[in-house]
């Protein structure tokens, strides 16, 4: 059925013949369930290049490699510069969050680049299933594709809560866990490229084995390995044992925390390639990684059922995926401890740091989670913080900018500065204010290294032997 009720099963995709007048027979089979919803069908699969917007690059790139490894034609945007907003703001009402206007912006930029086939395309989005607004960008997608004249082109849920189901695309337990794996080594590689890229002896040593151990772990999912426990354990080692190997010289530098909104907290095309900036201002940089926000997402379901009853079948499944995403922080945290890294804290930990501060039922978007980062930031020696906060984002200026005070009040070291990221604010005033916050903590450094200079020595990683046994 189409979105007016008629059957539209066996017929051809000819939208474009009676748009411009041209004869031309696409490959599937146009097909909508009972709500008028275009469907990805199994047929399409085979033909259609799925388009997937860009957030967090090392992560996604891992993400679409397993894609590609279950057949799906998946292309990772990659494309930049203020156009993309301009294209969002087009055909998405411009109060709408600022990550909505620059996901379906960069997806709608790509579909009128010419470079895809717009008969064989699908795109994909995430849905979070959460009550912020982010469950519902897939539907102003679909209305900005209407706008746009590509109705007919079908748009895939990636979603865990079993929102929108399609023939075409399933998650399978073992993607999950390619998917899980593959997130957990991007936090890995993420976390050890920023310890080591600000100290690297020979410029561009760090991005290059991320590169290649992408690659690698690419190869290794493909191949069926890398997502069971054990082998886990011997990669995250192997990993962190080759950054240990990088040769660097540690040098006093302003140590910068980037939290926020998710999307604007790790896109480059979100937050003005906030770490680069960062980088070049001479600073080392720590984002909390995208495993502790998938536990902030799993826990919140434990905490629902606590506070409001329910389910009790689906506390318990819900528990058990906890445990298993703790047991795979854990090896983390024990692999970068003995290799000599500064460990990611552990969630349990972020979550009890709140306590007192802000409750555990504030969970609409980055929910207490926001304001539990920046404290562990401050607390690991990451004071100063640029909170990322999106236009149009009520929680995470609730849970970033609005407990700024409260944050301070504990720990009077934190240096926070919330930077506002919309289309219409200037890239020089958001750099102007973090510039500021910088000027601050260049003066603590200076003083903190004139009192004691001995932490500052060369720091040679300690190097341990891997213990694996798995090639
Ligand atoms: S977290 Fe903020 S930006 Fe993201 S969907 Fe919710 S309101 Fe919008």
């Amino acid at each position: 059925m189409d979105a007016k009720g008629k059957k539209v099963f066996g017929k051809r995709n000819e939208w474009k013949k009676r748009k411009n007048g041209k004869v031309c027979v696409a490959m599937a089979k146009l097909v909508y369930d009972k709500t008028g919803r275009l469907l990805f069908t199994k047929e399409m699969k085979k033909d259609y290049t799925i388009l997937i917007p860009m957030m967090a690059k090392i992560h996604f790139d891992i993400i679409k490699n397993v894609f590609v490894h279950y057949g799906y034609k998946a292309v990772l945007l990659d494309t930049d510069g203020p156009e993309i907003a301009q294209v969002g703001l087009k055909y998405v009402h411009n109060d709408t969050c600022y990550p909505a206007i620059l996901v379906i912006g960069q997806l709608i930029h790509a579909l009128q680049s010419g470079q895809y086939d717009i008969d064989k395309t699908a795109l994909m989005i995430t849905q979070t299933g959460g009550g912020c607004r982010a469950s519902n960008y897939i539907h102003l997608l679909r209305k900005a594709l209407v706008k746009a004249g590509y109705e007919n082109i079908p748009v895939i849920s990636l979603n865990m809560s079993g929102l929108e189901k399609n023939s075409g695309f399933k998650i399978t337990l073992p993607m999950i866990r390619r998917m899980a794996a593959g997130l957990l080594y991007g936090d890995m590689l993420m976390s050890l490229d920023n310890q080591v890229k600000p100290y690297e002896i020979n410029k561009g040593d760090s991005a290059a084995l991320v590169e290649r151990w992408i690659q690698k772990l690419t190869e290794i999912l493909s191949g069926g390995h890398g997502f069971h426990r054990k082998e886990i354990a011997v990669y995250l080692d192997k990993i962190a044992e080759d950054f240990a190997k990088i040769p660097i010289r540690k040098t006093p530098k302003v140590k910068v925390g980037i939290v926020g909104e998710i999307y604007v907290k790790y896109s480059r095309l979100g937050n003005n390639n906030l770490e680069q900036f960062l980088y070049d201002q001479g600073c080392e940089i720590n984002m909390p990684g995208i495993l502790g926000f998938m536990m902030f997402k799993a826990d919140n379901r434990l905490e629902d059922y606590k506070l409001y009853g329910g389910s009790k079948a689906k506390y318990v499944f819900v528990k058990k995926l906890m445990d298993y995403l703790e047991e795979l922080e854990a090896m983390m945290i024990d692999s970068q401890t003995r290799f000599g890294f500064q460990p990611v804290t552990k969630y349990s930990h972020t979550k009890k740091l709140v306590k007192g501060i802000v409750g555990y039922g504030s969970k609409m978007g980055e929910g207490w989670l926001l304001t539990g980062e920046m404290m562990e930031l401050a607390e690991s020696g990451f004071p100063n913080i640029v909170c990322t906060q999106p236009f149009g984002c009520l929680p995470n200026h609730i849970n970033g900018k609005g407990m700024i005070r409260q944050i301070k009040r504990v720990n009077e070291k934190a240096n926070i500065v919330a930077i506002d990221y919309d289309p219409g604010a200037p890239r020089v005033n958001q750099e102007n204010r973090i510039k500021l916050m910088l000027a601050v903590a260049r003066e603590t450094l200076k003083s903190e290294w004139t009192q004691n200079d001995e932490k500052w020595k060369v720091k040679v990683p300690v190097k341990k032997k891997s213990t694996s046994s798995v090639k």
